[in-house]
């Protein structure tokens, strides 16, 4: 592609003055501009103004599950649109798209989930878990159950609700008012949340709420038994369990959703990001059959909940299409052995870098921890991660730094449709990488 210098700087100039960027930091996009400004995608490949090309290892935010330049998308939105782009859905009214792919969904989800209600991303989904959880309780007689428990290292999102559940201090320190009744328990111990449960009263707690493998907060994977104790648990004193799937859906870990590693059944799901891959903006809850008829049948009026795009027939034909490519390709299963090639990718990272610590993964999420110290797993004083991400993107790698919570952490979720050859070149990419860090590191000790 020929460069266009002055276009470039025309565009960065835009951006500065207009472009308020979502969780950025303000200050170095004054400095330095856009850190990358895209034009095109194609499979795992983003490019960039520069004709710079990079593999986009983070699926850009966990969610270009299919890949990026699908046409077969950009034809069923436009179809979709030629034919009927919108219309509401209050009051009834509906469209072909929305019910399809709410159909779709109920036979994917895990067994006993079978009703949805769309949304148009991941926040506003767990906003409407909340609210609907705590609708269906005074519906049930019990209003006073309306707490929410989540925890310590959870991401849900950044609306009033979802902020609010999430557990990563920053965001929460970010506002100066959250909303009431959000309760916080130890990220993976299932006795913490009964204490929690005991202390509080189960007569005033609505749902606990987790994600299945946790996301934002530096891909955390859960114990073996840790989800079936939660069940356990929120069985035991009448709690709705909500797992957030925003990201871990639509084949991400391996499985259609993460929870099915764990053998349970979750209440309420939420879902957004790999429903559309990202192609326009779609999310959503799917409820249980039990709560649902629940819902019909203790319901006296309308549900004073929705959203101008619940159902929004193009974004529900794309999502619609998206999962017909998941399934047509075989994505889930090759997320899994990709997942695999991947986790072995880290371990070779590990045995020839001297400051790659614990790796993990779960089909195609998955995280390298930086440490001063490979046996007692001791970080440095100021994270390097950042660094890394810097070098990997000068070299043609896309990934992300994870820093809350003294972490120091590289956190992956490449597209579904990676190959064997595409995960060797981020490794040897990585490799030199973090090899010019830790060199750096070197020599000002
Ligand atoms: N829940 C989880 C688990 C997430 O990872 C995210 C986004 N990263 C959200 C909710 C919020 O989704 P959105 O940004 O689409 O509002």
């Amino acid at each position: 592609m020929q460069k266009d210098v002055n276009l470039i700087q025309e565009l960065v100039d835009l951006d500065k003055k207009h472009f308020i960027h979502p969780t950025s930091p303000i200050k170095q996009q004054q400095e330095q501009g856009a850190a990358l400004i895209f034009t095109e995608g194609k499979g795992v490949y983003l490019y960039d103004v520069n004709g710079d090309c990079f593999i986009d290892a983070m699926s850009s935010l966990w969610n270009v599950n299919v890949g990026h330049g699908r046409k077969e998308l950009g034809k069923a939105a436009m179809d979709q649109m030629n034919k009927l782009a919108f219309n509401s859905c209050f009051s009834t009214f509906s469209n072909e798209p929305a019910i399809r792919l709410s159909a779709k969904l109920a036979q994917i989800a895990p067994p006993g989930l079978s009703a949805t209600f769309f949304t148009s991303g991941g926040s506003e989904s767990n906003d409407t878990a909340y609210k609907l959880v705590r609708h269906y309780w005074i519906l049930k007689g019990k209003p006073s159950k309306k707490k929410i428990i989540s925890r310590t290292k959870s991401y849900h999102g950044v609306a009033m609700g979802a902020t609010s559940a999430t557990g990563l201090k920053p965001f929460r320190d970010f506002t100066n008012s959250l909303a009431p009744d959000f309760y916080h328990v130890d990220n993976f111990s299932s006795q913490a949340l009964r204490e929690l449960i005991e202390a509080e009263g189960s007569h005033t707690i609505a749902a606990f709420v987790a994600e299945p493998v946790q996301g934002a907060g530096g891909v955390h994977i859960a114990p073996e038994n840790y989800f079936k104790e939660v069940r356990e648990i929120c069985n035991e004193f009448e709690i709705l369990f909500i797992t957030d799937e925003v990201i871990t859906g639509f084949g991400r870990t391996g499985k259609y959703f993460g929870i099915e590693h764990y053998g349970v059944t979750p209440d309420v799901m939420c879902f957004a990001k790999g429903v559309s891959s990202g192609y326009l903006p779609l999310g959503g809850i799917i409820l249980s059959e039990k709560i649902h008829q629940d819902l019909i049948e203790l319901s006296t009026g309308t549900l004073l909940h929705g959203y101008t795009y619940s159902g929004h027939a193009t974004a529900c034909a794309v999502g619609l299409k998206n999962i017909e490519i998941i399934e047509n390709e075989n994505l889930i299963e090759n997320a899994r052995v990709m997942g695999q090639e991947m986790l072995t990718g880290f371990q070779w990272l590990q045995n020839n870098l001297g400051i790659v610590g614990d790796v993990r993964g779960l089909g195609l999420m998955g995280a390298i921890e930086i440490v001063k110290d490979q046996v007692t797993q001791e970080r440095f004083e100021s994270p390097l991660s950042p660094l890394i991400v810097v070098e990997a993107a000068k070299r043609g790698v896309i990934c992300r730094a994870i820093v809350f919570d003294n972490q120091d952490t590289l956190v992956f979720a490449p597209p579904l449709i990676i190959d064997k050859t595409e995960i060797e070149k981020m490794m040897s990419i990585l490799y030199d990488s973090i090899l010019t860090i830790e060199k750096q590191q070197e020599k000002t000790k």
